[in-house]
């Protein structure tokens, strides 16, 4: 018996929705698309591509609603009572929605439980930017010169129409991180999800609507790169905040940019994490990172690392507690607490990643472990064998692309500088890792690392810290601070106090 989703989507009632634009739900788009669930292709409901007419609606009610309603004027300890009540809802919901996450993207269930996106830490999201709402504010500084009574005041005001484009691998916490801190700021939205992923989206939506928001404040368009581009050239937008590939962010920015709109872009990556010969054990830093790789989404994930540099009097003990992971790994049925991995997005990502397999072992790196797709009841699925290359040239393509699946690419080095010589050289600079236990060096090469981030000894997310890309992975920081100075623009008022 093949693996079967479809009893989880009638016990989840995900039935046909439409677009949800100025307050209410309208079957007005220009066609319908097929949700097929990534572990076994099964047609689990149809998804409204909104098209130009539907974006035009939904920007021009969240422009209403900045331009003329009451969201941007409303007290901010109001704006911050819907957040802090949205957080509520979502964790009163959480169950619910780790199962909706399962059936969207196709993410193990137990991950979906207990993971960093599942529903607890989406609404830690909500709340941490609700607690912005009262404290956002300018600067007084004091009277400068002699030469002039000139009394500088700034203020943060919301940029206006805010347009969110997420990619599919983290539903919830992507809307999260659009969202919260735009509404927080006094921004209106219009959130378009994947494609690939709109499930989470449109329920994230309907529990939005508890809220009665004012009409046009929150809107959502589903849809892919059509209505995405639709939303990216509309005059209506004032701010595109994009997370997904590098391809897609260069594109954006370049089209944004005939009418200067503001821009963040959190690409995508191929991050690197340097082994060196002190950790306490090799094993154990094979075995985490070969798991990193292999479990979860199987490698579908932004700011994994990718590329393993790891110290020439250490590495065949890293590729055997490397390959040991891979014996612990489970395919299968994702609601299965037991399952450890994910199927890749869709059928196309799954030729990309077999594709690069060969890439690899066309390039001369040592093929160690995995390799090619399970088949049996696997087969109709986008399933891939996680794969672990050892002997990797920095400068091939498994080395400088990002693959976006379970594949480790495993390189030896030297000594220090060397290490941190190959970590630099690549396009991307979203995340970094460090392993080892001397401090002075942790900080050394932590600071010589061109990335947005560099974990030492682990990595996480927390909505209070900033993460975001340097070179082809991205412009601007979301979390934190961060997050409130791209919704705000500055405004300096200069009062002349000599009269
Ligand atoms: P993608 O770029 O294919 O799609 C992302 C979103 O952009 C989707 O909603 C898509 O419909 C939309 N889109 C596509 N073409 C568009 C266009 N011309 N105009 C406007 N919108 C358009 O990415 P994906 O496959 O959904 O996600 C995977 C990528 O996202 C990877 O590269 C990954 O590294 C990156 N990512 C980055 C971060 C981060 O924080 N830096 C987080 C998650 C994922």
């Amino acid at each position: 018996m093949g693996i079967s989703v479809l009893d989880k989507r009638d016990q989840l009632s995900v039935t046909d929705r439409g677009l949800y634009i100025d307050g209410t739900w309208t079957d007005a788009a220009a066609g319908r698309f097929d949700h097929l669930h990534p572990a076994t292709n099964e047609m689990v409901t149809s998804v409204a591509e909104a098209g130009a007419d539907a974006v035009g609606r939904a920007v021009q009610a969240a422009r209403r609603a900045f331009d003329d309603g009451p969201w941007g004027a409303m007290r901010p300890r109001q704006r911050k009572r819907y957040l802090q009540r949205f957080a509520e809802l979502l964790e009163a919901h959480a169950d619910e929605l780790a199962m909706l996450q399962t059936l969207d993207n196709g993410l193990p269930i137990h991950h979906a439980r207990n993971s960093r996106i599942s529903a607890p830490h989406v609404a830690d999201v909500f709340d941490y930017f609700a607690g912005w709402a009262d404290k956002i504010s300018g600067e007084t500084p004091p009277l400068y010169t002699d030469a002039h009574d000139l009394q500088f005041v700034t203020f943060r005001e919301p940029v206006g129409v805010a347009a969110g484009i997420i990619p599919w691998n983290g539903p919830m916490m992507m809307f999260a991180y659009k969202v919260a801190p735009a509404l927080a700021c006094g921004c209106t939205v219009v959130l378009k999800p994947s494609e690939n992923a709109s499930l989470c989206a449109l329920r994230l939506t309907e529990l939005m609507q508890e809220l009665d928001l004012p009409p046009g404040v929150f809107n959502l368009v589903t849809g892919g790169p059509e209505t995405g581009q639709a939303l990216v050239d509309h005059p209506g937008v004032d701010k595109i905040a994009f997370t997904g590939s590098r391809a897609v962010g260069a594109h954006i920015m370049s089209t944004a940019g005939a009418d200067v709109k503001r821009v963040t872009l959190e690409l995508g990556g191929k991050s690197a994490a340097l082994v060196f010969a002190d950790v306490p054990s090799p094993e154990q830093a094979g075995y985490g990172l070969m798991a990193g790789a292999s479990t979860f989404l199987s490698g579908q994930i932004c700011s994994l690392t990718t590329r393993v540099l790891v110290h020439a009097s250490i590495y065949d003990r890293f590729l055997e507690g490397a390959t040991a992971q891979l014996e612990t790994v489970r395919l299968g049925d994702p609601y299965d607490p037991e399952t450890t991995s994910a199927a890749l997005i869709n059928r196309r990502q799954k030729e990309k990643v077999l594709g690069y397999m060969d890439i690899g072992l066309e390039g001369g790196a040592r093929l160690v472990a995995g390799g090619g797709a399970p088949g049996g009841d696997l087969e109709a699925g986008n399933w891939v064998n996680p794969t672990l290359f050892a002997d990797v040239d920095n400068a091939s393509r498994l080395a400088q692309e990002e693959i976006f699946g379970p594949v480790l690419s495993v390189i030896p080095f030297k000594s220090e500088e060397e290490a941190t010589r190959i970590a630099n050289a690549s396009r991307f600079g979203l995340s970094g890792a460090i392993f080892t236990r001397d401090v002075a060096r942790a900080f050394r090469v932590g600071r010589q690392m061109k990335t947005g981030s560099v974990g030492v000894n682990g990595y996480g997310l927390a909505p209070n810290a900033p993460i975001g890309g340097v070179k082809a992975s991205g412009v601007g920081r979301e979390g934190g601070q961060a997050s409130i100075e791209a919704y705000t623009e500055l405004k300096t008022m200069i009062f002349n106090l000599a009269g």
